[in-house]
Parts: structure tokens; C-alpha cells; sequence
């Protein structure tokens, strides 16, 4: 088993469909083992989207995931980074495969539902932006 950190982001918050969006990611196997809703500062937001920053869509980005609460949540399967990165699909969802939650819930390139970490080194990074290692329930502890 291993873990991984997903967002649902402020547009999926916004329309009502994080339940949803939190009901596909238990279907497809994943373990909640910390959740919070959280609005985001200007500071944060930029500071997780560190690697971004240069980039043209960075502003929006950032205008973004300050504009409405936020759900982190450190998920628990096997291969979790992987596969959460198959379940949520493509980041435009017009190129995302059908079933996926972007495919399902995301509205365009940048207001696209929810965050997935693309490496095992970047998940811890993240999980712990949002979660002290004390509050997380890992199994066998
Ligand atoms: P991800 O790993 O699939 O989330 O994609 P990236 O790491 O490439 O980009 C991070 C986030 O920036 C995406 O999820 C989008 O919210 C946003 N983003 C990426 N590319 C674009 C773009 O071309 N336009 C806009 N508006 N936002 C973008």
C-alpha cells in the first residue's frame, strides 16, 4: 500500500459535486486517511504550485485555487499515485477517457475538479503541506 494526495478543487466545491467526486474515489479502492477543507491564501496557493510559477496559466492557476474551499485528502491504495492519476483522467478533460472524474465533473483545463500528485516524492511533499504527520491515520499505526 502506499498514499497519495488528491485535491478536489474549488469548482467542484463550488457545484455541489465533491460528494461525488469523494464516493468515485472510494469505488475505485482508495482509503480517505486524512480530509479537510481548507481556502487557500494567495501564499499557499503559489507555494504549492512552486514548479508551476513562470508558466502562462500560473495566475490563473493560482486566482483559482484561492477563488473557493478546497478538500485535501491523503488516499491510501496500491500504487496510489499511479492510479489515482489513471482514475482522474487527462488534465483537459476534453482529452480525458470516459468514465473519469475529470471526464465526469470538470469543466475546462484549468477548472478541472481535482488535483492528483505525479510522483511519489511530490505526494509526500504535498501530504504534508496539508496534513502534520500526527493527524494522519496510516494503516498499522
Ligand atoms: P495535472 O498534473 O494534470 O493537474 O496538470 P499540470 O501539473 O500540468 O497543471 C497543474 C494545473 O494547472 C492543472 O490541473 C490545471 O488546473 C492548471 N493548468 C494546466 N494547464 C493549464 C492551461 O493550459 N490553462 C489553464 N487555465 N490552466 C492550466
Amino acid at each position: 500500500m502506499s498514499q497519495t494526495l488528491a485535491i478536489i478543487k474549488p469548482d467542484a466545491t463550488g457545484n455541489g459535486k465533491a460528494g461525488k467526486i469523494l464516493a468515485h474515489l472510494e469505488d475505485e479502492g482508495f482509503t480517505v486517511r486524512a480530509i479537510r477543507m481548507v481556502r487557500l491564501t494567495r501564499a499557499q496557493a503559489e507555494a504549492f504550485y512552486e514548479v508551476h510559477r513562470g508558466r502562462p496559466f500560473y495566475e490563473e492557476l493560482v486566482e483559482f485555487m484561492t477563488s473557493g474551499p478546497c478538500i485535501p485528502l491523503a488516499l491510501e491504495a496500491d500504487d496510489a499515485v499511479s492510479r489515482l492519476r489513471e482514475v482522474i483522467g487527462a488534465t483537459d478533460p476534453t482529452e480525458a477517457e470516459e468514465g473519469t472524474i475529470r471526464k465526469l465533473y470538470a469543466e475546462s483545463k484549468g477548472r478541472n475538479a481535482i488535483h492528483a500528485s505525479d510522483s511519489d516524492e511530490n505526494a509526500a511533499r504535498e501530504t504534508s503541506f496539508f496534513f502534520p504527520e500526527a493527524e494522519r491515520i496510516g494503516s498499522g499505526r
